[in-house]
């Protein structure tokens, strides 16, 4: 009672009043509690109503009719428990005012009784009937409040584009009120902008029942808004479309935040790409569209104004690679297949660059297909790889001269043999000739020789001078024996002085190899030179170099230097190839680097390993020409 007294000050009478009859006041057991308010307020009421009618002579029917309507009445604001109450507390007063006898609980005539019945179960249907009616309004609104409560929009309209509906969350997003927007036409009102056109978004509505996407809708103080809008089709029972259920949401600051972030990553990639002298390009084959970033502008030195298309490309490619720039690609769109390629540009000024393209097909739509790719500007790796080749020639040519320098004693002793044989056989001649009678026969043999020698002397300066020759690599099928007997006679010398025994065992018919002689001359200097060096001073066991050629298993193009000197000391195993590397007081540390380029160049490998008794075996394998022209 205290609490009903602190909520009727709270909330007013008539609403207390109505809460506590619907009994949801808290309360420790509202069942009983309606049971015995139903029957209270049930004989109070009732009663009075019944009395006044007897008083006043009213029938049965018409009192059967009074004590209805205030079922009906107390129903509409009284809980559901309380309402069966009244209807039994009702139909006792029927019984007590109006059948006979009256003024009694009891009947004198049978038939009254399924009169009686037939009110009870009546008045009961009216009372569940009127709880159901309650119920959904009571949901309805509930619901309605729910939508109040969401500050998502909320608009219904009709087929025509009248708006029906309207909740507060509209109200506050667009500034008009519901009745200011109620009974306008939704698209004109908010000028709705679409991303298709309305005719799409209506004809996918009517056949899913579902249409979303963002929409642009206009303020009543003019902003405009990115609304990310849901539409749903209402259809009544027979499956007519009778109106649409608009809901949306604001998400222009998402967007703007998006396109903020779109805007930075833009700047830094374009950056990146200006810095690393990266483009990306997409190409649509399909349409034909190419799509360039401005830094691929920047490498094709075009306007950025200007339309990119695969001839406007084609008009800047160097006209040596024309051909193979449209094969590469002509043969990975029609293969659906990644590419990545090098080529030049050759500019109007006739300047030249070098570019590395890299694409990848993508495969999300088979029909259209289309390639997203970088290119590369890689002008200054080249220029410096084509730099460091020119070094490491002009280098390898420095260790040649060396190396000749090393084999002068040789060089001079090959070159003055010969001269020394011409002398004496000139001598001989001039002898043959003052004899009386001349020797004439004698004169030709002796000048025979002398042309003989002569000619193996020419021959000699021919070699040296080939192997001192400036030269940038030129490739020619040759027989690698020549080469080892070309190396044999420019060393012999440095043999025969070091007092090692050469033996020579060459295969016959040998593959030929596409090499440049002059560069595999010099490695097998080099192997013979670090052959001999390694057996100086060797005393313990008999010294020998061995020169074998042969042909591998795998068919390739065998040649292998044999010593017998100290081998090769494990620690240093590794770095033996690299260059600068030494274990000579005065060595450069050159040679075996250079040997290794020569021989990577030639497509071959070089290895070294330590023979099972003394010295070590440096070999190396080249691919047949047969193999290489394939
Ligand atoms: P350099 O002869 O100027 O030292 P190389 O590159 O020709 O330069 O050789 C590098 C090193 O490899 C040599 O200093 C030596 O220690 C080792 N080496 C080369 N050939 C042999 C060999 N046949 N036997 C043992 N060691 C060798």
């Amino acid at each position: 009672m205290i609490s009903l007294f602190q909520a009727a000050r709270r909330d007013g009478w008539w609403d207390t009043w109505v809460r506590w009859m619907r009994a949801d006041l808290d309360h420790p057991s509202d069942f009983l509690r309606q049971l015995a308010l139903g029957w209270v307020v049930g004989f109070i009421a009732f009663g009075a109503i019944g009395w006044v009618c007897y008083r006043l002579g009213l029938n049965a029917l018409a009192g059967e009719s009074i004590f209805l309507i205030m079922i009906v009445l107390l129903s509409l604001v009284g809980s559901f428990t309380m309402s069966i109450v009244l209807c039994l507390v009702a139909v006792l007063f029927i019984d007590f005012f109006f059948i006979a006898p009256t003024l009694s609980f009891g009947t004198s005539n049978k038939q009254d009784i399924p009169a009686l019945l037939t009110f009870a179960i009546a008045s009961f249907a009216i009372t569940g009937l009127v709880r159901h009616v309650r119920m959904l309004g009571e949901t309805q609104s509930e619901q309605a409040r729910l939508l109040d409560l969401t500050h998502d929009t909320v608009i219904v309209r009709d087929m025509d584009g009248v708006i029906l509906f309207w909740n507060v969350g509209a109200e506050e997003m667009y500034g008009w009120k519901k009745r200011e927007a109620m009974g306008q036409i939704i698209h004109g009102f908010l000028k709705t902008r679409f991303p298709v056109s309305v005719d799409d978004a209506t004809n996918t509505l009517l056949h899913t029942g579902r249409w979303e996407g963002e929409l642009i809708h206009t303020r009543r103080d003019g902003t405009e808004l990115a609304i990310a809008s849901r539409w749903s089709l209402q259809r009544n029972g027979g499956g007519r479309a009778l109106a649409i259920l608009e809901t949306g949401n604001d998400v222009t600051a998402r967007k703007q935040a998006e396109q903020a972030l779109r805007r930075s990553q833009a700047t830094y990639l374009a950056e990146a790409q200006r810095l690393s002298r990266t483009g990306s390009f997409g190409w649509n084959v399909w349409s034909g569209e190419v799509v360039w970033s401005e830094q691929t502008f920047r490498i094709f030195e075009f306007e950025t104004g200007v339309v990119p298309t695969l001839e406007l490309a084609l008009q800047r490619v160097h006209p040596d690679d024309v051909e193979r720039f449209r094969d590469t690609i002509g043969h990975a769109s029609t293969h659906k297949q990644d590419f990545d390629f090098e080529f030049r540009l050759l500019f109007p000024d006739g300047a030249i660059k070098h570019l590395h393209v890299v694409a990848h097909v993508m495969k999300d739509e088979p029909e259209r297909l289309h390639y997203a790719g970088a290119v590369m500007d890689v002008t200054n790796t080249r220029q410096a790889e084509q730099q460091l080749h020119h070094a490491q020639s002009e280098l390898a040519r420095v260790t040649r001269v060396t190396t000749l320098g090393e084999l002068s004693a040789s060089i001079a002793h090959e070159v003055g043999q010969p001269l020394a044989a011409i002398v004496t056989n000139g001598e001989a001649c001039l002898r043959w000739l003052e004899h009386q009678p001349p020797q004439p026969d004698e004169v030709r043999t002796g000048v025979i020789r002398m042309i003989g020698e002569g000619r193996r002397a020419t021959e000699i300066v021919r070699r040296i001078r080939t192997l001192a020759r400036k030269d940038t690599g030129q490739k020619a099928p040759l027989e690698l024996n020549d080469v080892v007997n070309d190396v044999v006679s420019l060393t012999q010398r440095e043999v025969l002085s070091h007092q090692v025994p050469l033996r020579v065992r060459l295969a016959p018919l040998l593959p030929p190899v596409l090499g440049d002689r002059v560069q595999l001359q010099q490695v097998l200097i080099n192997l013979v030179m670090n052959g001999i060096q390694s057996m100086d001073g060797i005393t313990g066991w008999p010294r020998e170099l061995s020169i074998e050629t042969g042909v591998t298993p795998d068919g390739e193009v065998q040649l292998a230097v044999r010593d017998r000197g100290t081998g090769i000391d494990p620690r240093h195993a590794e770095r033996l190839f690299d260059a600068f590397f030494s274990t000579k007081p005065h060595g450069m540390g050159m040679g075996l680097s250079i040997c290794r380029s020569i021989i990577d160049s030639h497509g071959g490998k070089i290895r070294v390993f330590n023979n099972d008794t003394h010295g070590a075996t440096f070999e190396c394998v080249l691919p047949p020409l047969a193999k290489e022209i394939a």
